[in-house]
């Protein structure tokens, strides 16, 4: 489903990423956790091409890739597998919420207008926002413009999605609204990478926790592998240190 080989990123003398090896199988939930500056959103980045990686693998669903040729046609496969929601929605923020889910699916799927109303009215049912649908972000709380990220990430139907920090940009009594739906899809069976510091969130909902330090996997596991029984003493200060 997706599989990361021997991935390696530097920006300039920075090593950042340095060797990362990753399975994830369908339908699997994997949260990323670790300490800022540790890689987690280069990794990401990396998976969609948003970075090129310097050396490595990367295949997801159908697309394949050696970073260190590949084409434009297999960087477009590749990027079509997964979709992504960033800790800052980037939403368009001159169209409705309607119109941004819509419109990536024009874009993406070369969908007729209708027939993209169609699906982003029952994805935006489904994130509890069809009321919602011709506000524009600026009227959207953050919590509300980051459901509808969400909803655009799932319009595409792609083979996974990748979430930075959902909901670190978040005022506090927002977050539930925003972890109630990524859990609600998290249940449909949806293939998905979350990098998180929602601890008990990544605990409860995810397969497999991957704890990342200095562009290294340190330690990867089931939720009690690494919250409850990890004798990693990074993992360990990691988690400590979050109380
Ligand atoms: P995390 O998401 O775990 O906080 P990042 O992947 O954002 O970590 O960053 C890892 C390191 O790479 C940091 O030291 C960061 O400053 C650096 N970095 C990230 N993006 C760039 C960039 N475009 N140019 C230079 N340095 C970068
Ligand atoms: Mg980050």
């Amino acid at each position: 489903m997706i599989s990361v080989k021997n991935l390696h990123k530097r920006f300039g003398n920075l090593v950042v990423l340095d060797g990362i090896n990753i399975e994830v199988k369908q339908g699997e939930v994997v949260a990323i956790i670790g300490p800022s500056g540790s890689g987690k959103s280069t990794l990401l980045r990396c998976l969609n091409l948003l970075e090129t990686p310097d050396q490595g693998e990367i295949e997801i669903g159908s697309a394949r890739i050696n970073a260190e040729k590949f084409s434009g046609k297999e960087a477009h496969l590749l990027r079509q597998q997964t979709a992504m929601v960033f800790q800052n929605y980037n939403l368009f923020k001159n169209k409705t919420a309607l119109q941004n889910i819509t419109e990536s699916l024009v874009i993406a799927k070369k969908m007729k207008k209708e027939a993209a109303s169609q699906i982003a009215l029952d994805l935006l049912k489904q994130v509890g926002l069809v009321d919602k649908k011709d506000n524009y972000p600026v009227t959207l709380s953050g919590g509300q413009q980051q459901r509808v990220g969400i909803a655009r990430a799932l319009a595409v139907d792609p083979h996974a999605i990748l979430f930075d920090e959902p909901t670190s940009a978040l005022d506090p009594e927002l977050v539930a609204e925003v972890l109630q739906v990524i859990r609600y899809i998290a249940k449909k069976n949806t293939t998905m990478i979350i990098v998180t510091h929602e601890m008990a969130f990544a605990k409860e909902v995810a397969d497999k926790i991957i704890f990342m330090a200095d562009g290294h996997i340190v330690e990867q596991g089931t939720p009690a592998q690494i919250f409850e029984q990890s004798v990693n003493p990074r993992t360990k200060q990691f988690l400590q240190q979050l109380g």
